[in-house]
């Protein structure tokens, strides 16, 4: 082949290529700017865990032990306690609580399995995405970071509505 015909054929292909670029420029972005633009998730989105409280502010948890036993993962640790005192001075629900409530997402796999075998609703994920640390050891998440009274919610990002079909966003058009 010559030297004219490849560069009639590279420049065809060139110009194959530019067209389907410059088709979609006109188009709507997907691209989300975050952090500057909050992430929207979907409310069935699986973040990181919150341990819930009664209406008194009261740990659902009883230190069951479900939940680790149906985390396939093996990376929720507990340690149970006793508070004997009267409802309105304990820390939980029942007398018996989570006095330790470990979550090491380096293992954790987002399955929900712990969610679904518990039998206080005590846990649920969260929406929280944002668990990139600097230190392995830092992915180890105690109560103070799992309890909703405590977790501190991010500012990037919003739960869509219900009936808001933000797949579409991501969908070709
Ligand atoms: S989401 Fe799955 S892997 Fe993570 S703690 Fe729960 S059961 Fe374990
Ligand atoms: S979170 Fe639920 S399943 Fe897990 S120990 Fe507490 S009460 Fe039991």
């Amino acid at each position: 082949m010559s030297i004219i015909s490849d560069i009639v054929e590279s420049t065809k292909a060139i110009i194959k290529g530019m067209s389907v670029t410059f088709s979609k420029i006109p188009k709507e972005k997907w691209t989300v700017q975050y952090p500057d633009e909050p992430v929207t998730v979907q409310p069935r989105y699986r973040g990181q865990h919150l341990l819930h409280v009664d209406e008194n502010g009261k740990e659902k948890c009883v230190a069951c032990f479900l939940c680790a036993a149906a985390c396939p993962s093996d990376c929720i640790y507990i340690v149970a306690a006793d508070d004997p005192r009267p409802y309105e001075e304990r820390v939980g629900v029942d007398n018996r609580y989570a006095a330790v409530y470990n979550i090491d997402y380096g293992r954790c796999i987002f399955c929900g399995f712990c969610v679904e075998a518990c039998p206080k609703d005590a846990i649920t994920h969260g929406y929280n995405f944002e668990l990139s640390v600097y230190n392995r050891a830092d992915l180890l998440k105690t109560k103070d970071d799992l309890l909703i009274t405590k977790q501190k919610q991010s500012p990037n990002y919003r739960v869509a509505w219900a009936d808001e079909d933000v797949d579409s966003e991501y969908k070709e058009v």
